[in-house]
């Protein structure tokens, strides 16, 4: 049979991340591949207690078909205990509930990008949003990094010379996968340089709340006074990614045009999904938790740079992530992550070649390590045995 794909969907390639996971689901693999929170933090007898009364209660509206924008509780609390906290004042009306910030990534490029349209993502940039964005085929434009985010001076010389950008794609806080915060500075230059040149920007803030070292640092949109910038949250890395609640704040305009393309999508987000967070949310007190997740994480992060440093080799340089989820590390230039990490694996660890996070590839000598999920002992465990495999590989 001859199968017919469409370009778009020849252009889907499988994620290296879901194909390692696959592998690293045994229990006897020490795995710093993927980017999971912790499972035995769910706060799980709460959110039993929500499930269970919003079905007793209010099974009926729970069970049926609801509002695309999303429950308007939720909304609120997400408005109130969420975006008001760190500056961001929109409208409950300007809030779009989507499933999980990946479903808004997969719609920011639907909405916006036209077949060869440039983007400027940060270089390294999350997996998961290149391969959204590339279903619609545009031309990425990387920007370098350095420890305080993506470098202005060489974004701007990117935009003098490119003026079909569609929108500057970055992940402010503790990005994945590098760890890297960017400066206050930097996010105020950038939504200048966004000003100048009439872009948009999409600002991703999954790990924004997870900040072990320092305080939580301003969005970009909330200095943003023109709705240029449209801001992404989600409850996965600060509650659990199961319930698949994420959202989208952005101006009127742009958002009505989210919520159609939403209704074309999935037409909602799941009604008993959306009630049973808003229900935690009233009863519960998610700043609480988070400080009990940050406690965790922060100690399991020491644990894994002190182990880098103890049985890497000199020289291998790490992000000293102040929160978030992950370090990047950067070996010498000839080694290939992906060699180092099939010998890994024979060891039975795992991490995350770097390569991949790079829209236009090369960078082969990066990993990017997760610390949130895997105990204190089995991060010791683990660093070591990668340890002894870059032995060899640094002969
Ligand atoms: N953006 C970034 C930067 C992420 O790291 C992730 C998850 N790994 C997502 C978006 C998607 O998260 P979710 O769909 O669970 O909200």
């Amino acid at each position: 049979m001859n199968i017919n794909f469409s370009d778009r969907a020849l252009r889907i390639k499988a994620s290296e991340i879901r194909e390692l996971l696959k592998l690293t689901d045994q229990p006897e693999i020490i795995s710093f591949a993927g980017g999971l929170p912790a499972a035995e933090l769910f706060p799980l007898e709460q959110i039993a207690k929500s499930a269970n009364e919003v079905i007793l209660t209010h099974g009926d509206k729970a069970l049926q078909y609801s509002a695309t924008d999303g429950y308007l509780p939720l909304r609120k609390a997400i408005l109130e205990q969420r975006l008001n906290k760190v500056g961001i004042q929109s409208n409950v009306d300007e809030i779009l509930i989507t499933s999980g910030s990946q479903q808004a990534l997969e719609f920011t490029g639907k909405l916006f990008i036209n077949e060869g349209d440039s983007i400027i993502v940060e270089s390294p940039t999350y997996l998961g949003a290149l391969n959204a964005f590339l279903v619609y085929d545009p031309k990425f434009r990387e920007v370098r990094m350095d420890d305080k985010g993506m470098v202005m001076e060489d974004l701007e010389r990117m935009l003098e010379e490119d003026s079909n950008v569609k929108f500057i794609y970055t992940i402010p806080d503790f990005q994945n996968p590098s760890g890297v915060t960017m400066s206050v500075g930097r996010r105020k230059k950038l939504l200048e340089i966004a000003k100048k040149y009439d872009l948009l920007i999409v600002e991703d803030s999954p790990y924004s709340e997870l900040a072990f070292d320092c305080e939580c640092l301003p969005p970009i949109k909330s200095f943003d006074t023109e709705g240029r910038v449209i801001h992404l949250g989600t409850y996965s890395k600060t509650f659990t990614p199961g319930l698949r609640i994420g959202w989208i704040v952005a101006n009127p305009t742009i958002l009505n045009k989210f919520i159609m393309i939403k209704q074309g999508a999935d037409l909602q987000s799941s009604s008993i999904d959306q009630r049973i967070a808003a229900h935690f949310m009233e009863n519960n007190n998610l700043d609480d938790h988070i400080k009990k997740i940050i406690e965790v994480y922060r100690a399991r992060r020491n644990v894994m740079f002190a182990a880098m440093d103890k049985y890497f080799p000199a020289g291998i340089k790490y992000t000293k992530s102040s929160g978030g989820l992950f370090t990047w590390v950067e070996f010498r230039e000839d080694i290939d992550t992906k060699e180092l990490l099939a010998e890994a694996l024979k060891e039975n660890v795992a991490f995350v070649p770097g390569g991949s996070f790079f829209a236009n590839g090369g960078h082969p000598n990066y990993a990017r390590m997760n610390y949130s999920c895997m105990s204190e002992d089995q991060i010791e465990e683990g660093v070591k045995r990668i340890g002894k495999v870059i032995e060899k590989f640094y002969r």
